[in-house]
């Protein structure tokens, strides 16, 4: 033990994680929540956060504190104006538009050296890396420390299967056509995809220097950490940790680490809505009898959609908690909803204008579906919870989130949509119109035997993530895995050199 980490009482032995998000909502909240399992769990951690990231997080980080869990969050410069973004633009949401995307992964690559430079100074040194897979720019600094690296990823396993195996059998170079369906190949069952619903992370053309780097660190990576649980997609499980041939720790659902109403509340941002009144509000309908309406921290809707949606929901009949993003607010879409519409809903409807408290609506037992966008943490959310859901997947993991969804897991009713958000034009036709969205609520809400069943199937479900989470559950087993490696092949000697 060196004087130093003698004289803080620390083993050398105990390991230290440096946890590295992509600092995206859907990324950040459940590396957060990972923290503070490890920490639970007798792992020291450092997370690696900016300064308007941290302040977003402030109430998480101040419960952190007064529980005395050794997780440091350490705040680097994010290098906005080095990379041409807007000063504090240091979230994926809060990139104001398109043309800004290539600026901010290039920002985030100008953390190397300064990453580098705070692990140096860290005594002891950290053990072990977890890095998210849209951070292939640490791959160079933990090889630098000697540190084993493993990726965290936050989509489905299914999602990371079926596009590791569409890359292996060149299927992206093969097909020319973005909408000709396309089987993935080595599945158990025939799983058919477009090569627009299915590109994956960085798949957009102009972005191939940033996906073939992330591939690369996700090759030579000593492992991988899944935010998913072995009941929910153990088949896809199996097959990923063969055909990588690495060590896979599944870890989640991560959501379920938040148990008290404060924790659930205070993920992500500061909730647009009183807690009480919220709550009151809820408490007041029926059991599963409100849709929540959510997509999620990054799909912008556009305002014809949003208005279609409105009428949607009206012709619905259906009680319902509707999230409106502060970005999507453009003065047509407020004055839509307040010459009228919030009017003709107020006995049944609540807008939510800002950010929700998600998970704490969704574990509410008047909730009885979510129309979703399909991200994965927001589709694990609600399995967590028990609550079916209105699939209307937009882009990235999510129209294979939904394929598992709806085909394999049938606890969801498909919207319909099949072409992603960035093929649509701001002028042209909705993606999904009030009919179909009413049509899909009732569906959904079903008394019958079909809407039974499905609630059947996600009770089931919900049971199984909450004892994965629990005992000796297999995720809390993982980490506990988890743990015992970085204690193992983590570099425990802080005197190490560097190559
Ligand atoms: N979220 C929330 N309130 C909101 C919007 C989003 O709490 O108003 C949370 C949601 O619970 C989830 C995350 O933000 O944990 C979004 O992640 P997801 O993977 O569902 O979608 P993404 O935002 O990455 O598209």
């Amino acid at each position: 033990m060196t004087n130093q980490s003698a004289m803080n009482g620390i083993s050398r032995r105990e390991p230290h994680f440096v946890l590295v998000p992509l600092t995206a909502q859907g990324h950040m909240i459940p590396m957060v929540d990972l923290a503070r399992l490890l920490a639970e769990q007798g792992a020291r951690v450092s997370l690696i956060t900016t300064p308007v990231n941290a302040a977003r997080i402030k109430a998480i980080i101040n419960r952190v504190k007064e529980s005395g869990l050794p997780i440091h969050f350490a705040e680097l410069k994010f290098p906005c104006a080095e990379a041409g973004l807007p000063n504090g633009c240091e979230n994926v949401d809060l990139i104001p538009s398109p043309y800004y995307y290539k600026a901010f992964f290039e920002a985030t690559n100008h953390l190397r050296e300064p990453l580098a430079r705070y692990l140096r100074a860290q005594r002891p040194r950290p053990t072990c890396m977890i890095t998210d897979m849209c951070n292939p720019w640490t791959a160079d600094v933990a090889r630098g420390l000697r540190m084993p690296r493993l990726v965290f990823h936050g989509p489905s396993c299914f999602f990371i299967l079926c596009t590791h195996l569409m890359q292996q059998h060149e299927i992206y170079d093969r097909i020319t056509d973005d909408f000709e369906p396309v089987l993935v190949p080595e599945l158990p069952q025939p799983v058919e995809v477009t090569k627009a619903q299915a590109t994956g992370f960085f798949g957009a053309s102009g972005w191939e220097k940033l996906r073939s780097e992330a591939l690369q660190a996700e090759s030579t990576a000593d492992g991988v950490v899944m935010n998913t649980f072995d009941d929910l997609e153990h088949t896809y499980i199996d097959l990923y940790r063969k055909v990588i041939g690495k060590e896979v720790w599944t870890i989640g659902p991560l959501c379920l680490y938040s148990k008290d109403l404060d924790n659930k509340a205070a993920r992500g941002n500061k909730p647009a809505v009183d807690h009480q009144r919220l709550l009151s509000w809820l408490d007041s309908r029926e059991p599963k009898s409100v849709l929540y309406v959510s997509f999620g921290s990054l799909v912008r809707t556009r305002p014809l959609q949003l208005i279609e949606i409105g009428y949607g929901l009206e012709a619905s009949n259906q009680p319902f908690i509707w999230v409106i993003k502060d970005v999507e607010r453009t003065s047509e879409v407020d004055k839509w909803l307040s010459e009228g519409f919030e009017e003709r809903v107020s006995t049944r409807g609540l807008v939510i204008k800002g950010w929700a408290p998600q998970v704490v609506i969704l574990s509410h037992p008047a909730i009885g579906g979510f129309m979703t966008h399909c991200g994965w943490n927001s589709m694990l959310e609600a399995v967590s919870a028990g609550v079916p859901m209105i699939t209307w997947p937009h882009f990235a993991d999510q129209f294979l989130n939904e394929k598992l969804l709806v085909d394999e897991l049938r606890i969801g009713v498909a919207i319909g949509v099949k072409v992603p958000y960035y093929h649509l034009t701001e002028d042209g036709p909705s993606a999904a119109k009030r009919d179909d969205i009413a049509k899909a609520v009732s569906r959904l809400m079903d008394k019958g035997v079909e809407g039974e069943q499905r609630r059947k199937r996600i009770k089931e479900l919900a049971e199984k993530a909450t004892s994965t989470m629990e005992g000796r559950g297999s995720s809390v087993e993982n980490i506990a895995r988890l743990i015992q490696y970085a204690s193992k092949h983590g570099n425990n000697d802080s005197d190490q050199e560097e190559e």
